[in-house]
């Protein structure tokens, strides 16, 4: 397999922060074109949209949709036609059903899809996994609390319908925890407070279970000072903290697990591995539960927001 000729769809903050300098680090790529409303990026050929990117004639072999979740379903599905392997963003799509069609149309077209969650590639999922695979798990507790305003300053679309609100950051939690816990989760109840004038919850809280142990949630969008990515898992040889986003694993009697942060180097070399391979790998099951959470759950009018 040569280079893969990539186009990037999206240059926003996480384009710039985290695809870029993966993409550049990585042998298997060369970026070949940005298509992005508003930004272009020197060296590279630029286009305002990915419809004008594909029809140019610009010569490529997959494309990393960076975009906003509401929309990314007909930039996938234009891709896949065009016979381009696709890397998605989390959250893989605004509703459950665009993914689930997204992931025959790439079968029929036979392209590779990536449905990436970042979170699930910080360093302390995997031997949390592990280790969790040979003990009892007697409850989980995930505390997510973020600042909306520093880690998305002026993101209107989060808040926006389609845009997740506080599951944004959450669903990335949940991404860790049905990736952790042997059994999978089930939503059983869910409550969360939506600002007035928006469409996106701030807060959120979910009860939920994998197999019999009891798993809750708390998101926070407006959390200010210490922030929280934390999972605490009690099993019968004691407490699993995952904390960081998962960056951090501390196991009982052991000194904390530290690594650096390599998640995006991690989607990006599995992706090509995926291609290679001819594969495709989607897993819509925190999407799933995020539904659930918008489907059965209480809503509270909360403050105006403004950013
Ligand atoms: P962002 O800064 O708003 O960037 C998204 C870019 O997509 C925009 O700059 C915009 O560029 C383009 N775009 C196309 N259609 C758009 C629309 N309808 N509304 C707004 N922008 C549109 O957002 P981001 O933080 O990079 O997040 C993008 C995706 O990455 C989300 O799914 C998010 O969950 C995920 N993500 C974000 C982070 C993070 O820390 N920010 C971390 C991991 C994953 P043009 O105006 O030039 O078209």
């Amino acid at each position: 397999m040569g280079r893969l000729r990539i186009g990037l769809v999206g240059l926003g903050k996480i384009a710039r922060d985290q695809h870029l300098p993966a993409i550049a680090a990585n042998p298997d790529y060369v970026l070949s074109a940005i298509a992005s409303r508003n930004a272009t990026l020197d060296g590279v050929a630029n286009f305002p949209s990915i419809e004008a990117m594909l029809e140019s004639g610009v010569t490529l072999d997959a494309v990393s949709l960076c975009t906003p979740p509401r929309g990314r379903f007909e930039q996938a599905k234009a891709a896949i036609e065009a016979g381009l392997h696709v890397m998605l963003e989390k959250p893989p799509a605004a509703a459950l059903s665009d993914g689930a069609a997204l992931i025959a149309l790439a079968q029929d077209r036979g392209v590779t899809l990536f449905a990436t969650w970042h979170s699930r590639e910080a360093a302390g999922v995997e031997p949390a996994r592990a280790w969790l695979a040979t003990r009892r798990i007697d409850a989980v507790r995930i505390v997510w609390k973020e600042d909306i305003r520093r880690w998305h300053p002026g993101q209107d679309w989060i808040l926006e319908a389609g845009g997740f609100g506080v599951f944004d950051p959450g669903i990335n939690a949940l991404s860790i925890a049905t990736r952790i816990l042997p059994d999978p989760l089930r939503l059983q109840s869910a409550t969360m407070t939506v600002p007035a004038g928006w469409q996106g919850p701030l807060a959120a809280q979910l009860t939920m279970t994998a197999g019999m142990v009891p798993v809750s949630a708390e998101f926070d969008f407006l959390q200010t000072g210490e922030q929280n990515w934390d999972i605490e898992v009690d099993t019968d040889a004691g407490t699993l903290l995952l904390s960081m986003g998962a960056a951090v694993l501390r196991l009982p009697d052991q000194a904390p697990q530290v690594a650096d942060d390599a998640e995006y180097p991690g989607l990006y070399r599995r992706f090509s591995e995926l291609i290679g391979r001819g594969e495709s790998d989607v897993d819509l099951a925190p999407l799933q539960l995020v539904a659930d959470a918008f489907l059965t759950g209480e809503r509270t009018t909360g403050e105006p927001f403004a950013w």
